[in-house]
């Protein structure tokens, strides 16, 4: 607590003329970085304090006006010792011209000012996820196939559907009557079972992992059944001159110009599909879109 950020500062500018000037050895590299980062984790702790206290006391401020603009005065340690509001901060319409469309965002001045989020694994569910405004999107990367393909759109039956039927009946037959047994002991010995493959779980569509876990079905046959989607399915209907029961697959809202009115329709039509099917796609391309940058693909974020 001694050292100033003065200090800090001066520390990063040798550091980093160092590299510059000399052909370092990498022993001598990683003890440089690793004293940047101690810095680093010393600033962000007094940051992260300074920003817990300043969220209280705008608590107290706003309590004493009568505003009630409900601020959290608990950040989790996760909130990267940033000034943490509860969404929504603000409303912002998604271009000038379109004043009614909104979204609720945070404001910031620059780019640097947005906290970093990590790209998270849901391991229970083995998928990937993030969560933006508190709504958590999920999904795997999936395979682009033609219409009629396996798996390219939702089962309708969910855990009702007769491949997860087949598969607790070849459980049950394997166990024989657990009538007799504990709760404590069936929920023991159907986590046992869930744990081991099965080869008669095959259903031509989709199911979500939660599916497999509330039907009692092994997680690890979803290893194998991640979701994938037709090629049309990323065209916006709207600008073809299709016929009908082609577009079903199809987009039916994505063009700035049309929002207003295909939100209508999608009120009037319910495309429960589509919204389903549009969460999918969105972790598929965030996940292309991070191996690209992981192979080097990506300009500004090369490795
Ligand atoms: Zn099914």
């Amino acid at each position: 607590m001694d050292i100033t950020l003065r200090d800090y500062l001066a520390a990063a500018d040798s550091i980093q003329n160092n590299v510059i000037k000399a052909n370092m050895r990498a022993e001598d590299l990683s003890r440089d970085m690793i004293s940047l980062r101690t810095g680093i984790k010393m600033i962000q702790a007094v940051a992260k304090k300074m920003a817990d206290v300043s969220n209280m006391i705008q608590q107290v401020i706003d309590y004493s006006n009568h505003q009630y603009t409900r601020i959290d005065p608990y950040p989790r340690s996760d909130s990267h010792a940033v000034v943490r509001y509860l969404y929504p901060e603000e409303e912002r319409p998604v271009s000038y011209t379109h004043a009614n469309i909104k979204l609720n965002v945070k404001s910031v001045r620059d780019t640097p000012d947005i906290p970093t989020s990590a790209l998270y694994y849901i391991k229970d569910l083995d998928q990937f996820a993030v969560n933006i405004n508190g709504v958590v999107i999920k999904g795997n990367v999936g395979n682009v196939a033609d219409y009629g393909s396996e798996r390219t759109a939702w089962c309708e039956y969910g855990t009702c559907c007769k491949a997860f039927q087949n598969a607790i009946q070849g459980r049950s037959a394997s166990q024989g009557s657990s009538a007799d047994k504990s709760a404590k002991e069936s929920a023991k010995e159907n986590a046992k079972e869930s744990a081991r493959p099965k080869s008669n779980f095959a259903c031509h569509y989709y199911h979500p992992p939660e599916d497999y876990i509330r039907a009692g079905a092994p997680i690890e046959k979803y290893h194998e059944a991640h979701r994938n989607f037709t090629a049309g399915s990323w065209i916006t209907a709207n600008t073809l001159n299709a016929k009908k029961q082609s577009k079903h697959f199809m987009r039916h809202i994505g063009s700035l110009d049309t929002l207003a009115s295909d939100l209508h329709t999608m009120q009037k039509r319910q495309y429960h599909d589509e919204v389903a099917t549009r969460e999918d796609q969105l972790m598929h391309d965030l996940l292309i879109y991070m191996i690209l940058i992981r192979n080097g693909y990506v300009e500004r974020y090369r490795e």
